[in-house]
């Protein structure tokens, strides 16, 4: 991870990569600590974005746990969170047509919405990054970091950001510029689900040895805006079922809010089997059911984006502190699945990570492993709102939707009424591994685009406002350039092909033969090729800083 090259270095306290919740909820809390005590921290953001928010998709439902805590005035703050929830509707889907609501007296009550808003997290997260910046965090958005720096012990002692001006081909333009070293008494990991540099410290410092495989899920949205009567402000709905088979988790959520605002999107498990399966054409038909189309009928799209989530929960959550350092929110990985929420937790485990370090370095202490925060964490209502639904994503990728939904609900219920109950089932298999070869899984034959409620998916990425320079190195990188041709086409007809919600990966037929394509500059950095090929042959690493998606209000 270290290099020779000569680079400009910039010091600093803390070095945070990633100015996602958890990211600004750690620069908060220590500049809110410093100040207190009347101390100084240098605190800096380091985040891939062309600006704070660019590269954050979520639902969102938002949990105000942690903005309560955080910025307990945050209501008097102009804060992009206006819309309380006003109804909750579930529902169970058996087909294509019909609809079974689930009244929410059966939901355990850690499942229930009110008290939260609807909202755009990207929103929120720009609103955050100009709370930090007022406190004095240095953040920097447009900066990609890729490595890590690596001291004489083995401590982490800051990051290394990408070279600007790299061709293509590997060649530096005129305007190349090695990439920055800053470092820091302690480093923390906030890229969110299956960081890059998280993947790489990770595997390093061993931190998921006791911990069992992370789990993922990949989500896929749309913001539409439709007309005024129609629009109910707060209103959220969840479905499970159709157009997904028994034996594929997931499920849609909708969520209006903003000024005629619908948040449209479907949450599919990474661990199902069929590699014809098209998570972007199974999104698309999910919006011709009824209850999801009486929403959008009238209406019009205005933006398209994916993004990985973490599913593994509580039994998957690693080892979070390493010599200098700590990984904090998604890249950890505190989703509550069946809630379908992580921003909150993001942000309480970042604040908790802040005090550790506040307290480390007022100590005078530097690069050691922050166990405070660990134990902190471990003993935190986060943990206890985990712990409470860690057998839901076991029993729904063991039993299916219908059974391992309503054991997982029972289970729920066990472990709110009696939390000492201990029993935990691990994860199955990596995600990588579930696909069956295409000659045992059945073609799925999924309906054209009408172009009113569904599209095809350079429509929809076009609406992601992506841009990479065409000129830079492919950030998809193949370990082994054979794999998808001579492996991955013969047993799994090449899955790549379906399950990037981007098209990024072709193969493509030339005079008699077939080659694998890659239209990097098609990425909106959701992770998903680099959780699901079924070789582990893709590792994706961050493009130039400010390249990717641009999205607004997602
Ligand atoms: C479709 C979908 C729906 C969801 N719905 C909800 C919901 O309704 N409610 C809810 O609470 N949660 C929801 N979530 C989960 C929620 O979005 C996450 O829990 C939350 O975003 C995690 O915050 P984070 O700060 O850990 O990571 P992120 O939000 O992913 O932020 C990470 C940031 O780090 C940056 N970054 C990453 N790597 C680098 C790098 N190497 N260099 C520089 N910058 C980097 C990224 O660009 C990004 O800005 C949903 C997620 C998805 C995908
Ligand atoms: S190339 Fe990978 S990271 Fe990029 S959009 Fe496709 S699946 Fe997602």
């Amino acid at each position: 991870m270290n290099d020779r090259v000569e680079r400009e270095t910039m010091e600093f306290d803390v070095v945070i990569v990633g100015a996602g919740p958890a990211g600004l909820a750690t620069a908060i809390r220590l500049k809110q600590l410093a100040a207190e005590n009347d101390k100084d921290v240098n605190v800096v953001i380091l985040e891939k974005g062309s600006e704070v928010g660019a590269h954050i998709l979520s639902g969102a439902v938002i949990d105000p746990v942690a903005l309560d805590r955080l910025i307990p005035d945050w209501r008097d703050k102009d804060a992009p969170l206006k819309d309380k929830v006003t109804e909750d509707r579930f529902y169970y889907l058996p087909s294509e047509t019909s609809g079974i609501h689930m009244p929410n007296l059966f939901m355990p009550p850690l499942m229930n919405n009110h008290g939260c808003y609807t909202g755009s997290l990207g929103n929120l997260t720009k609103w955050l990054g100009e709370q930090a910046e007022a406190l004095g965090v240095e953040v920097y958005p447009g900066i990609s970091v890729t490595d890590a720096i690596i001291g004489a012990n083995g401590e982490v002692e800051g990051v290394i950001t990408g070279d600007l001006g790299v061709a293509h081909d590997g060649s530096h333009k005129d305007s190349y510029t090695p990439g920055m070293a800053l470092t820091g008494k302690y480093t923390f990991l906030a890229e969110g689900a299956r960081g890059s540099l998280s993947k790489q410290l990770i595997k390093k410092f061993g931190l998921d040895k006791d911990s069992g495989t992370q789990k993922f899920g990949i989500g896929l949205k749309e913001l539409w805006e439709i007309p005024p009567e129609k629009h109910k402000p707060g209103l959220v709905q969840h479905t499970m079922g159709w157009p997904l088979e028994d034996k594929t988790g997931g499920g849609t959520f909708l969520y209006h809010f903003g000024d005629n605002l619908v948040s449209v999107g479907l949450v599919l498990h990474l661990d199902y089997s069929n590699p014809y399966l098209n998570p972007f054409k199974e999104f698309q038909r999910s919006k011709l059911h009824p209850r999801i189309k009486a929403h959008l009928e009238g209406g019009k799209r205005i933006a398209y984006g994916a993004r990985a989530l973490t599913e593994g929960g509580w039994q998957a959550v690693p080892q979070l502190a390493f010599p200098g350092g700590a990984l904090v929110g998604c890249a950890a990985g505190f989703m509550n699945v069946p809630r379908i929420k992580g921003s909150h937790n993001a942000m309480l485990s970042g604040m908790m990570a802040a005090e550790a370090a506040f307290a480390a370095i007022e100590a005078g202490r530097s690069h050691d492993v922050l166990e405070a925060y660990q134990e902190a964490l471990k003993a935190s209502g986060l943990a206890k709102e985990l712990k409470k639904v860690r057998n839901v994503k076991p029993l729904w990728s063991r039993f299916g939707t219908r059974l391992g939904v309503m054991l997982g609900g029972i289970d729920m219920w066990l472990n709110t009424i009696f939390p000492f109950l201990g029993h935990t089932l691990k994860h199955l298999t990596p995600d990588y591994a579930s696909l069956k070869p295409a000659a045992e899984a059945k073609v799925i034959d999924y309906p054209k685009p009408d172009n009113a409620l569904t599209f095809d998916i350079l429509s929809s990425v076009y609406l992601s406002s992506t841009s990479h320079d065409e000129d830079e190195p492919v950030h998809l990188k193949l370990t082994d350039p054979s794999i998808p041709i001579e492996q991955n086409l013969p047993e799994f007809d090449e899955p790549a092909q379906r399950y990037c919600p981007a098209a990024v990966y072709e193969v493509v037929e030339e005079g008699g033969s077939v080659r694998f394509q890659i239209n990097a500059q098609n990425c909106v950095h959701c992770k998903t090729c680099d959780v699901k090929d079924p070789a582990q042959n893709i590792t994706w690493v961050p493009p130039e800083g400010g390249d990717g998606p641009n999205y607004t209000n997602m």
